[in-house]
């Protein structure tokens, strides 16, 4: 077995075994990939290992990708791109090109101008785009995320994390597919988790308010504390390190 195989089967055996600790069947939990940094070629090795969910943080590196991928492997590979960077407002079209699913929404005018470009692509409303809402719950780590740091006490953040969502949800183009968020670096575990945890709760909150018939999916958990996220109910982890090595930047 290849380093990047007997890594993927690490992550999967503790994806499985944090998923029965906690009572839970771990089809529930999509391992993505985090690729970005590393030449498109990994991707290449890392599909012959068996992942099919690959995330990339820069648009410019999604846009290189996946044509590349595409290439050698055809349009049905069965690969879902995540894009789970912040986004600038001027690089929203390639992701509305090229991605499938997106982790990190968290500004109405992102939501707008990604919504125009997959309606004036034709993309709705066969194929819209899943959209996580990026949230932030600790104020620590960065400004990245909706300010959610006291929603549990504080009514004008519930007001606009409610109708953030209830504004995405009824965009055409996209779907609000859950919320997604961070930990702090470092933190103790007990912090991180009360962090998933707080986000799940939020999500269970949102998701009565908005009266949805589906659950809302939880993204969070990366190399150091995706562990703990599926104790409290993540349903995407977005692990890059622990399956690739070290990245030479970033
Ligand atoms: C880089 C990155 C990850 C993966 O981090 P690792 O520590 O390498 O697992 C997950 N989510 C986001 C948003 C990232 O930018």
């Amino acid at each position: 077995m290849s380093t990047l195989e007997s890594r993927y089967q690490q992550v999967l055996h503790q994806i499985a075994q944090s998923a029965a600790q906690a009572n839970r069947n771990p089809d529930e939990i999509t391992l993505v990939a985090v690729t970005k940094t590393w030449p498109a070629e990994l991707i290449l090795e890392a599909y012959a290992a068996g992942m099919r969910h690959f995330g990339e943080n820069r648009a410019e590196e999604l846009e290189e990708k996946r044509p590349f991928i595409e290439a050698h492997l055809g349009p049905d590979s069965g690969i879902v791109w995540h894009f789970i960077g912040t986004l600038q407002s001027r690089k929203t079209n390639p992701i509305a090109d090229y991605a499938d699913v997106f982790h990190a929404l968290d500004r109405l005018k992102i939501a707008n101008r990604l919504a125009s470009r997959l309606v004036e692509n034709g993309r709705t409303p066969t194929r819209p785009l899943p959209s996580f809402l990026e949230i932030n719950v600790s104020g620590e780590m960065s400004k990245s995320g909706v300010n959610c740091t006291d929603w549990e006490n504080s009514a004008t953040q519930r007001d606009e994390i409610r109708n953030f969502g209830k504004t995405v949800a009824a965009l055409p183009g996209l779907t609000l597919q859950g919320l997604m968020t961070m930990a702090p670096w470092e933190a103790d575990p007990e912090f991180i988790q009360t962090v998933f945890k707080r986000t799940r709760l939020l999500a269970e909150w949102l998701a009565e308010e908005l009266r949805l018939e589906r659950p809302l999916s939880l993204s969070m958990g990366m190399t150091d504390d995706y562990p703990l996220a599926i104790a409290e109910g993540a349903t995407h982890v977005r692990v890059g390190r622990a399956l690739f090595g070290e990245r030479q930047t970033h």
